[in-house]
């Protein structure tokens, strides 16, 4: 939604005092209140892949699996099937294994995608599988949104997926990369690396591999 939409659904909701969910099912889009709440707060609107670009109209998300979290073999194996479903997608999607182990997967735009304007509250403690399209500002690693969505939402574990890369931000597992070697280092490595040197700083895992899935 554009900031004139969601002011005029507030004033709408407020002056006439309509039901907020019968009328985001009109006009088919998602009736949690927090996604008034997110935008343009501090412009951490969500999982943009480099620029701070505000929510923009977009799908709904939708239930698409319900997993055992606790068994950690099955939750391996969940991730990398997620990861393979939404690499190729041409907007960023975000598959979100919540605590009590539904999936849900939400969408964005070319730029960005919004699990906390779509789930709000819910999110916390999750497991976020996204994607950087090909044409994206993609650096080929996570943006200051993607950090900032990790901290703000106390992320489990974070992963971003391009057309080379796996990069994964986690609590639990604290494995850090080695530093790349100035020798070997490419034009797809200097983001990577601030990231690298930012998680170490704030005390989580950082690791980026390439992967298999071309
Ligand atoms: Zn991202």
């Amino acid at each position: 939604m554009s900031d004139l939409t969601v002011q005029l659904f507030t004033l709408r909701v407020h002056l006439f005092n309509i039901d907020p969910n019968a009328f985001s099912k009109k006009a088919g889009i998602s009736p949690k209140p927090n996604r008034l709440r997110v935008v343009n707060v501090d412009g951490r609107n969500g999982l943009s892949s480099k620029k701070i670009i505000g929510e923009s109209a977009h799908k709904a998300p939708k239930i698409i699996d319900d997993i055992d979290i606790s068994n950690i073999n099955v939750l391996k194996l969940k991730i990398k099937e997620y990861g393979k479903i939404i690499k190729d997608e041409p907007i960023e999607n975000a598959i979100v294994i919540l605590k009590n182990g539904t999936v849900k997967r939400c969408y964005g735009s070319l730029n960005g995608v919004w699990p906390n304007a779509d789930l709000g509250d819910e999110l916390k403690g999750g497991i976020v599988i996204h994607n950087h399209p090909i044409g994206s500002d993609n650096e080929y690693s996570f943006s200051n949104m993607d950090i900032n969505l990790f901290v703000d939402y106390e992320l489990e574990m974070l992963q971003g997926i391009d057309e080379r890369y796996i990069y994964q931000m986690s609590r639990s597992d604290l494995t850090v990369d080695e530093a790349i070697p100035l020798i070997k280092f490419t034009e797809y490595d200097s983001r990577s690396e601030t990231v690298r040197g930012r998680m170490i700083r704030m005390g989580y895992g950082y690791r980026r591999w390439k992967h298999e899935y071309r």
